[in-house]
């Protein structure tokens, strides 16, 4: 389709990832459809043999392929994997399983072949046998190939194939996936779906990646090797730019360029208003690895370490040695900066696929966060001793992430209490004082502020489950994205009710939601009393900036101006303006 895209072409979506790329467009693999059963007529059960048949032909042909055009880049044990999978296509126990269940149940062969190798993964997976075992995540690649062919999906791809840089273009990346890319060959990447605050938008910014979500059928027009330019900051990718375009872009990069060095002078300033307010600018992070990054951007610690990013793209749940090693390392990296380590927020959109939870119809109101970690005792106590023994190596500092009521808070608490009991007896050192606080993300944990302030050391408000959860809006699905308003009255209005009742009980406020990073959000934070704003790393330098050049009094008019008014627009408006006048030169080369 995109030999008829000769001339400029331009496709909108939401800029989720600042920064502007161009390359050579590799397009992933389109949207999977559902494998549902189909009963077949007797007349339709040879030929539907036979398309199961052929499919293994192509499966077949397509990794002698991969194989052939991978030799020379691969290590021979990497190139073995395709050998396992070859093998595998052929074992006839499964090939007759798969038949058997197509004739005796009339059903298709995507339906009989998913079956049949779902069936197989788990024995495999319950085997002591290592080796066996690791053979589970090969039939499951190889299963998704095989029914990639059966179902006409085209163009799956995997991303370690990628020999040189590109930008990536989807219907759809998984948050799994995201934490995988490599920035040498991913410059930035497009998807057909998505919204500012999923946790694929969130590992974008985190990565430093432009990324562009919610750009509609993007993935069906573009074909791989298409020469394109993707507009982080205004949610554009430009197809075919033209010679002015890429002039315009050139003078864009200038001014970037500009305002990166005026960032930079003030990376290792405190970040503290004109009149004297000094607010606690930390970061978020996913693993250890985004360390270096926290320091390298002048923020005082960690406000939010995304632990569930150690338990996904792996084959089994990382032990307690494991996760203290983690934890301690980058404990003992930011001494004595503070790190907030979030117990495990898996579901929602982030799962682990070794876990095999059972699919749920609302994911983000199901099984998610503290949650899934009460009903499974032996998972949540590995976390909690790894985070209480590395509390012995450095500043560390514990919250619970979706806590909805007092209930739920209370059995945390007795829990950890139980796991400090246990390593006392051992005689295993952990932080005797460490501080435990709530996220404060469900809006039933803002109408009880009060009664949870008296039992935590300090609130964080998740304002983007905060928001999803307040105006029923998926923070992952952009078509309900215009009702994804964090300046909508009911957001404002609850912000200041958190922000009260910690005071009002002693206890510190932060927000480590993506608005903390939105330097046009964070002044009105800073008037509604938040003590304290984490973001990503590369957000911080334009936060700090802006914090520096406004003044608490006038940032608190503008939070008076929030509460008091009806309109999401019209509070927008105005700290768009607010931001506008104190810092012109963050919005340079802004649409
Ligand atoms: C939030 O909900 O605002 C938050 C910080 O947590 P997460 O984005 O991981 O759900
Ligand atoms: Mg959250």
């Amino acid at each position: 389709m995109s030999g008829q895209l000769k001339g400029e072409k331009v496709f909108r979506g939401i800029a989720v990832s600042a920064g502007v790329c161009r390359g050579k467009v590799v397009v992933l693999h389109r949207a999977r459809h559902a494998i549902a059963k189909r009963e077949l007529s007797v007349d339709e059960i040879g030929a539907e043999v036979k398309r199961f048949e052929q499919s293994l032909v192509r499966t077949r042909q397509q990794i002698t392929e991969i194989q052939r055009r991978v030799s020379t880049t691969m290590s021979s044990s990497e190139a073995d994997i395709f050998d396992a999978h070859l093998l595998m296509l052929e074992d006839r126990v499964l090939i007759e399983e798969v038949i058997k269940i197509i004739r005796e149940q009339s059903a298709n062969a995507d339906y009989a072949f998913h079956t049949a190798s779902d069936r197989y993964i788990a024995v495999l997976e319950a085997v002591e046998d290592e080796y066996l075992r690791e053979r589970a995540s090969d039939l499951r690649d190889l299963t998704g190939r095989v029914l990639d062919n059966l179902l006409e999906v085209k163009d799956q791809f995997d991303l370690r194939h990628l020999k040189e840089p590109c930008i990536l273009v989807g219907h759809d990346l998984s948050p799994s996936m995201t934490a995988q890319l490599d920035k040498k060959f991913v410059l930035g990447f497009v998807t057909d779906i998505g919204g500012k605050t999923s946790h694929t938008a969130i590992l974008a910014r985190s990565l430093d990646i432009p990324a562009v979500v919610g750009a509609k059928s993007i993935s069906e027009e573009l074909e791989t090797g298409d020469y394109a330019l993707l507009d982080g900051y205004n949610g554009t990718v430009i197809v075919n730019p033209t010679d002015q375009t890429l002039f315009e872009y050139g003078q864009l990069a200038k001014i970037k360029a500009t305002l990166g060095e005026k960032l930079r002078e003030v990376q290792h300033q405190p970040a503290v208003t004109l009149d004297g307010k000094a607010i606690h600018l930390s970061a978020n992070i996913e693993d250890q690895h985004d360390v270096a990054a926290v320091t390298a951007h002048g923020a005082e610690g960690v406000g939010l370490f995304r632990t569930e990013f150690l338990f996904i793209n792996r084959e089994s749940l990382p032990t307690e040695e494991e996760q203290y090693t983690v934890y301690r390392e980058v404990a003992a990296a930011l001494k004595p900066d503070s790190v907030i380590i979030r117990t495990l927020d898996i579901g929602g959109d982030k799962f682990a696929s070794h876990l095999q939870l059972a699919q749920e119809m609302n994911p983000f109101l199901g099984w998610r966060a503290i949650r899934f970690c009460l009903a499974q005792p032996e998972l949540f106590r590995a976390q909690l001793r790894a985070i209480l023994r590395a509390s012995a190596e450095g500043n560390i500092r514990m919250m619970y992430p979706m806590i909805s009521g007092l209930d739920e808070l209370v059995q945390a608490n007795a829990f950890v209490e139980k796991c400090k009991a246990e390593l006392r007896a051992g005689k295993i050192p952990f932080d005797e004082n460490l501080e435990i606080g709530a996220m404060i993300e469900i809006p039933s944990a803002v109408l009880v502020a009060d009664t949870l302030a008296k039992r935590v050391k300090f609130f964080s408000i998740g304002s983007n489950d905060l928001i999803q959860y307040t105006l029923a809006a998926d923070r992952t699905n952009e078509k309900v994205s215009h009702l994804y308003e964090p300046t909508h009255p009911a957001i404002i209005r609850l912000i200041k009710m958190t922000v009260d009742a910690a005071h009002a009980n002693g206890i510190w406020c932060g927000v480590c939601g993506e608005i903390a990073g939105d330097p046009i959000l964070a002044p009105l934070l800073v008037g509604l009393g938040v003590d304290e704003l984490s973001a990503a790393p590369a957000v911080i330098d334009q936060v700090k900036y802006m914090i520096r050049r406004v003044k608490l009094a006038e940032a608190r008019q503008l939070a008076e101006f929030a509460l008091a008014s009806e309109s999401p627009t019209q509070i927008l408006a105005r700290c768009m303006e607010f931001a506008r006048q104190n810092a012109p030169s963050l919005f340079d080369g802004k649409a």
